[in-house]
This record gives C-alpha cells, structure tokens and sequence, in this order.
C-alpha cells in the first residue's frame, strides 16, 4: 500500500518526466549524472517539506522512483563488475545476485532497534573497540579485541552492564571506570548511524556483498579487496561512491566502510535540503530521540554526522 509521500513524490516525478528506465543497458552514465541531480533537486523542491525531511530521518518511505533508480544504478554497477563479463579482472567468485545486497533501505525504527540493541548491550559483537574505551578500562578489553562483545564479562564489566545471568563480570581495575552514556555512543557511532542520520533512510545507499560487514575483508590482501577495487574504479560511471572513505576530518566518527555505496545524484540533493531546513530537521529528530538517555551524545552532535562525511559523489 502506498504511502502518501509515494504518491505525491511519484506523482511529481511523473509530471517531470522522470521516468526511470532499469536494467543494465540502460543505465545512467557519467556524463548524465548531473543531469539527474538536477533533475532530482528539483522534484525535491516541489514535495512538501515535511514529506522530505521525513523520508530523510527514515519515516516515510522514499518515492519509488528514487528506490528504483539507485538500485537500477547499483544493479548496473555490480553487473559491470560481475566475473562473468569481465573474466579478465580478478574479481572474486562472489555471493549468488540474490545476495549482493546485503542492505539497503531501512526505516527508522529498524536503525533505533539496532542502536538500542548495541547500547544495551545485547546480541551479537559488534565494531569498534577504540582506543579510548581501551584505555578508559584499564585494559579489560584486551588488545587484538577489536569487537565489542556483550556475551564477555570483561566487555560488559567496560560498557558498564549488569553480569548476563550465571556469571560474573570481572572488577574493574584501580584507576578505570565503566563507560559513560556518551562514550558509549561514541563506540556504536562508529559503525553504526544513529536512527534518523542513517543514509539507509534514503533508498540511495546500500551494503554490499559481505554479510558481516568486516573491515579487514575489504582491505588489500583481503576477500572483498578485488570487489573494492572494481566498484572505486568503476562506481563513477554510474553515480556510485563510497561515502564512508575515511580520510580522517571529513568522515565524522565513523570507520571506512567500503561495503556502503551510496547513489549521490539523490542523495545530494536530500544532503541540500537537509543544510537548507536545519532546524526544521533538527525538531523532527528531537521529537524521535526524545530525551532518552541512549541519545544524549546524539542529540549534540547530529549534525556532524550528517553531514561530516563525503556526500558520495568522488
Ligand atoms: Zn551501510
């Protein structure tokens, strides 16, 4: 059942004349993509702002078209880079095409049931242990530990939770202490985005390949390192980048993650409109957060965050 932003967005899309062709061939090229940023800058500016900001924080869905046209780019994309038609290139046998995919448009409330997971400590380990925590805790989570895992008394004993049931989480030692809400924040901010910042809300961005999402996959040497090299070089052409390349000052706090790609014809304009309606956006994603105290860090520093990393295009 369509949503109302689907219908109003589709129906602007319609009137512009923007309908969206999919499939390899015909996929959107370089010298095109401007062209289409423009294109969606404009059918941006037509919805009604309150639709906008709130496909933006992952409460609306976003308009078909937009979903249809980044996933035909990315379709296109891993096509070009398939085995199959290049068996010239090292590319690695990857996973079946149903697979690809590992992640794409996700809501608001998926990305806060994964923040809340990771805050409260539970489920399965996650990244990244920094080095601040590391110190924080006097050496509780030990070095090569680069996951935080909530099964770990000693993990748990540094995140600052209660034993799980049948254990004992080890003392901390003289001169540590358990982290504070914020540091916590800090430690899920690096992999994860805070419900409402996710650039999954957009229908542009997507996970791709590895289901366990594991840097060292994706570096030189690695499983992925072949696949990553073939979607940077080839990702241009189809209006595909890696946001998350971490250089440092532009990447907020998060880690490279060289599995996200992300369509920027769309998502520069949503990064615009976002820039151009701050405060607007800014009430939006209080009256979500609320003063919960998973969000205290977030409710700060949101705007770094969004829009502290690369908007894609490269
Ligand atoms: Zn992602």
């Amino acid at each position: 059942m369509p949503t109302e932003l689907e219908e109003s967005g589709g129906a602007i899309v319609r009137s512009q004349g923007l309908s969206v062709s999919v499939g390899r061939t015909d996929a959107i090229g370089r010298s095109a993509l401007e062209h289409r940023a423009n294109a969606w800058r404009s059918v941006i500016g037509s919805m009604p702002a309150p639709e906008v900001l709130e496909w933006i924080i992952g409460i609306r869905r976003p308009p078909p078209a937009a979903s249809a046209e980044a996933a035909a780019q990315v379709a296109s994309l891993v096509a070009a880079i398939d085995i199959e038609r290049k068996p010239a290139r090292s590319v690695p046998v990857l996973a079946p095409r149903k697979d690809w995919i590992v992640s794409g448009y996700r809501t608001f409330e998926r990305q806060e049931a994964i923040w809340l997971r990771k805050f409260a400590f539970q489920g399965k380990a996650f990244e990244r242990v920094s080095e601040l925590a590391r110190s924080i805790c006097g050496g509780l989570v030990r070095p090569g530990e680069t996951r935080w895992d909530p099964a770990q008394p000693r993990h748990r004993s540094c995140w600052g939770v209660a034993p799980l049931q049948g254990e004992r989480n080890p003392p901390l030692p003289p001169g540590a202490r358990s982290l504070t809400s914020e540091e916590r924040q800090r430690e899920i901010l690096q992999a994860s985005a805070a419900p409402g910042l996710s650039r999954h809300h957009w229908g542009t961005d997507f996970d791709l390949f590895d289901a366990d999402l594991d840097p060292a996959s994706w570096e030189r040497g690695g499983r992925f390192w072949p696949a990553y090299v073939a979607l940077r070089d080839e990702g241009a052409d189809y209006g595909l980048a890696d946001p998350f390349r971490g250089n440092g000052s532009s990447n907020a706090g998060y880690i490279q993650e060289r599995w996200h790609w992300s369509y920027w014809p769309i998502g520069r304009g949503l990064l615009e409109f976002a820039r151009a309606n701050e405060m607007k956006l800014q009430r939006a994603l209080e009256a979500r957060w609320s003063l919960r105290p998973q969000f205290t860090l977030v409710r700060q520093r949101w705007r770094d965050y969004l829009f502290g990393v690369g908007e894609g295009k490269s």
